[in-house]
């Protein structure tokens, strides 16, 4: 076997969930030949590019969908990328200390950020309440034009690194590996097509030519599932493929994140808008959620891709009935299908900005053409439920797959972490766990 095409572990995937695989591997085990199959001719160039999500390093604290328990797990993940990025001195370069805030509009809300700031003060204690007065202040966008008897609040800060860079970041895992361990090899353009167990080793077909590895973990997002298939794994799940997309302003208007209240039932974080920390003069309203046949936002569909992730079954359709019908998921979803329509949403999304922003109009935002990306979402076929954010099929037998719809990029060192731990455990190497603890989690 040529030593070119035997390595220890294979990664799939030059998302930023493969290059933090990658850049852990490297810096805290003692494994090392690994090499990384990207099949675009760049790293991150989907969902992890700075314009493929929120840019948002979520740490439950505005994220109004998750509960107490999910915010203090994420926030774990996310304090990592932070120190990560002070490690390498990223700060400022790519990544960003603007105030963040969750926004409640109306009686009910206010209310309802009330409690949820008493629920949440202890464990995030930088968190602030920040009533209509103090809002006038931080971010005057969020009054001017608004009905003066309309109560808002808001609970937020200004502490911490809220805005990521995470395509950025992907490329310096990737730089950053490579001072650590001189036998990676990194395949660009390079597309996995298929990957199968020969005795104790795995064989991955990459464009009709054999590679060799003990482990393999693949990061493709929505593909993980379509490999996973392939190889018989993961029969019990199904992938939703959930759109998002997003419009841009130039009217001069907000300086910080500002999230809306979501509904619990949903698995993403609701529609914000936010200052584009790589377009100066920009501000994102969005995402938006449409569900797409297609396993990549905006490249040519792979229909039959989409149909054998999907693996349509009874429970399957269980799951859509259930979920249509819930009155409140539906209206979600027609008015999400309607915010991509051409000649109608700009006029429908100026309205969903205006709960932000008062004073935008219709002529004030463009739908961002290219820009935003896709959530591979779960369906657990058993259970008949949609997954809230991430799965993983752990196969026991050295390969594993991940999904990861959001918040993945912040849990990227996380999951990262715990793809180690399994590797190093089935391979007998070593994980300088201490190290990884000190630089990246206290
Ligand atoms: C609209 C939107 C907003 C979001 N906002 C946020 C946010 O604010 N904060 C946050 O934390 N998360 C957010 N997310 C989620 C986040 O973007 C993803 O969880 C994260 O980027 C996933 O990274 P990944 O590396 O797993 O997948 P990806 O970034 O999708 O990378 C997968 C890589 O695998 C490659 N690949 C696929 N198939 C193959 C193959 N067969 N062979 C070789 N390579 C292959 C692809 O080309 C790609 O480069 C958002 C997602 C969306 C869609």
């Amino acid at each position: 076997m040529p030593k070119k095409h035997y390595y220890n572990v294979i990664i799939v995937g030059g998302g930023i969930s493969g290059t933090a695989l990658l850049y852990t591997l490297s810096k805290y085990t003692d494994i090392k030949d690994i090499a990384l199959f990207e099949k675009y001719d760049t790293l991150a160039s989907l969902n992890s590019s700075a314009k493929g999500n929120s840019q948002t390093l979520h740490c439950g604290d505005i994220e109004t969908n998750y509960t107490l328990e999910k915010a203090i797990s994420t926030n774990r993940t996310a304090t990592m990328v932070e120190n990560y990025g002070k490690l390498y001195g990223y700060e400022n370069k790519y990544m960003f200390q603007i105030p963040k805030m969750a926004l409640g509009v109306g009686d009910e809300e206010v209310q309802f950020i009330k409690d949820r700031y008493e629920e949440f003060k202890e464990e995030f204690p930088y968190m602030e309440y920040w009533d209509k007065e103090k809002l006038a202040e931080i971010e005057p966008a969020l009054l001017k034009g608004r009905d003066e008897n309309e109560d808002i609040a808001a609970m937020g800060t200004n502490k911490r690194w809220s805005a990521v860079d995470f395509g950025a970041i992907s490329e310096s895992f990737v730089r950053n590996a490579k001072k650590e361990n001189s036998n990676i090899d990194i395949h660009l353009s390079k597309e996995v097509e298929k990957i199968k167990k020969i005795g104790d080793k795995f064989e991955v077909i990459v464009e009709g030519k054999p590679y060799y590895s003990d482990y393999v973990v693949v990061n493709a997002g929505a593909h993980s599932l379509l490999l996973a298939h392939k190889m018989g794994h993961g029969k019990d799940f199904s992938c939703l493929p959930v759109g998002g997309s997003f419009y841009y302003s130039k009217i001069d208007s907000l300086k910080s994140k500002v999230y809306t209240i979501q509904n619990p039932k949903l698995p993403f974080a609701a529609i914000h808008g936010d200052p584009d920390i790589v377009n100066d003069n920009i501000v994102r309203f969005g995402p938006t959620a449409i569900v797409l046949p297609k396993l990549e936002r905006y490249h040519h569909a792979h229909f039959l891709d989409f149909i054998e992730t999907l693996a349509p079954s009874p429970e399957v359709l269980e799951v859509f009935y259930d979920l249509m019908h819930d009155s409140d998921i539906r209206e979600y979803a027609i008015k999400n299908f309607l915010y991509e329509v051409p000649g109608i949403r700009t006029k429908l999304f100026a309205k969903e900005v205006r709960k932000i922003v008062p004073f935008i109009t219709e002529d004030d935002i463009e739908f961002a053409e290219g820009v935003g990306g896709l959530r591979p979402q779960v369906i657990d076929k058993k259970s008949k439920k949609l997954f809230l954010g991430e799965a993983k099929i752990e196969t026991g037998e050295g390969v594993v797959f991940n999904m990861t719809p959001s918040p993945g990029a912040t849990s990227c060192l996380g999951n990262a972490y715990t793809d180690t731990e399994l590797i190093c455990d089935f391979l007998g190497a070593n994980f300088n766990t201490k190290l990884f603890n000190k630089e990246l989690v206290s």
